[in-house]
């Protein structure tokens, strides 16, 4: 893509008003746009991180046997009357609606309702159980403050699976290889050193669920962390008598601010008995699955790489996310310059690289400057200095070194 074209503009100011450090990088790089507190646009750039962060997590949810769907933003209210979630004073961030007749409708917050619901029609026996349902998928929260930037909107794409086992052991097995799958993608998105399962509060079935927790003082929470153990407890449930059941020693632990990136949540019957699904085993007896339900945000987690990656000159993205693979600079005017930089961008097209090409009339001041905010992996830089080499630089290192331009395809080649 040539950078000229983008539509997009990079500010040298940090947006007004806006506090988290995400949002203000990411709004100053052109990858997002605030429409109003807690209710951001996703421009070009930005999309391309969505949709890199959603390859991986289909790819992960894939694997564990995820099949995936795309279910309404409009609920009906009825399954929500079922499980009892339909009251404001229950669910304080709901968002709803009425139809021209007066009658009302849910604007979705979550799907455990819909989807219970929507499998009435699809699960009777045990033949039809395990299921691991999933989508990506809008959700609206009238959230009460909006501080965080992409990590706590009013809306938000959120990767949600819901599994639906035959019993206790059927469900445990599959939570735990899904807590494996979610460390796979932190590990894939880059923040896997920073990222800790924790122990948090369980609702109504189970003592605890999971949250998956990234180190970083722009974080909403308090975890308490035994890093020889590799285990984390969230302060919300902290007590002696969870410690002491958990076998953790008070004294390992530090206190640190986190982001929850992700969490899983065991339902058992909670909702599946509201809802009325049932299936027959194979002795003839009618039984409840046994639910649980996997959480991921996607611009949480996009703004907590930009929190915990970015350095003082702006964002440094891991490749698996990065919106392009090389940043082509051409540094100066010059007919010559100009010629060999578009070359090279073409031989590059060819060669099916993922290249931003900034061929903008800027000053090279500016150019570097913007480089190193947009946050691209790898910066390319040609100029009337660079002769037959190019000048090859990685985001995460100070050095540049000249490379030859042939030996540069091959290797970019080789490790696509
Ligand atoms: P939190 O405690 O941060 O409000 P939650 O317990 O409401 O999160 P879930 O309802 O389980 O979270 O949502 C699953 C995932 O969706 C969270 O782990 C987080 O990644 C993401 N998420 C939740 N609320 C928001 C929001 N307002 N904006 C962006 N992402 C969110
Ligand atoms: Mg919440």
């Amino acid at each position: 893509m040539r950078q000229s074209r983008l539509f997009t503009k990079t500010h040298k100011e940090d947006p007004k008003g806006e506090l988290s450090h995400n949002a203000q990088l990411l709004v100053r790089a052109g990858y997002i746009h605030k429409e109003m507190a807690g209710v951001y646009t996703y421009l070009p750039l930005g999309l391309r991180v969505i949709d890199k962060i959603t390859t991986i997590i289909r790819e992960e949810m894939n694997a564990i046997g995820g099949q995936e769907v795309l279910m309404t933003t409009l609920q009906d209210p009825a399954s929500w009357k079922k499980s009892g979630r339909w009251d404001d004073n229950v669910v304080d961030i709901w968002f709803k609606t009425q139809l021209k007749n007066g009658s009302e409708l849910g604007i979705a917050n979550t799907h455990e309702e819909a989807l219970t619901a929507l499998l009435l029609d699809h699960v009777s026996s045990y033949k039809d159980l395990p299921v691991y349902i999933y989508q990506f998928q809008n959700k609206f929260r009238n959230e009460l403050r909006a501080k965080s930037g992409i990590m706590r909107t009013r809306e938000f794409i959120m990767k949600d699976l819901y599994s639906f086992s035959r019993n206790t052991e059927e469900f445990q097995e599959f939570y735990e290889v899904c807590a494996g799958a979610y460390h796979k993608i932190f590990q894939r998105a880059g923040i896997g050193h920073l990222t800790y399962r924790t122990y948090a509060s369980g609702g109504s079935f189970s003592e605890f669920s999971d949250e998956f927790q990234t180190l970083s003082e722009a974080g909403e929470d308090t975890i308490y962390l035994d890093e020889q153990k590799q285990v984390a407890v969230n302060k919300e449930i902290l007590n002696d008598d969870i410690l002491k059941k958990l076998s953790i020693d008070k004294d390992k632990l530090v206190e640190k601010k986190a982001i929850e990136v992700g969490n899983i949540f065991p339902l058992g019957t909670k909702f599946s008995e509201a809802i009325g699904l049932r299936y027959t085993d194979n002795d003839g007896k009618e039984q409840t699955p046994i639910m649980g339900c996997y959480g991921i945000g996607l611009g949480r987690l996009m703004g907590t790489i930009v929190e915990v990656l970015s350095d003082g000159k702006g964002i440094v993205w891991p490749e698996s996310v990065a919106p392009f693979q090389f940043h082509l600079i051409r540094l100066g005017e010059a007919a010559e310059v100009k010629e060999k930089c578009d070359r090279f961008y073409d031989t590059c097209q060819k060669s099916g690289f993922d290249i931003l090409y900034d061929d903008r009339e800027a000053s090279a001041g500016d150019k570097l400057h913007d480089a190193d905010l947009l946050g691209i992996p790898v910066r390319l830089v040609i100029s009337a200095k660079t002769g037959e080499k190019i000048e090859y630089k990685k985001r995460t290192e100070e050095s540049a070194s000249l490379v030859d331009i042939t030996s540069f395809i091959e290797t970019a080649t080789k490790s696509k």
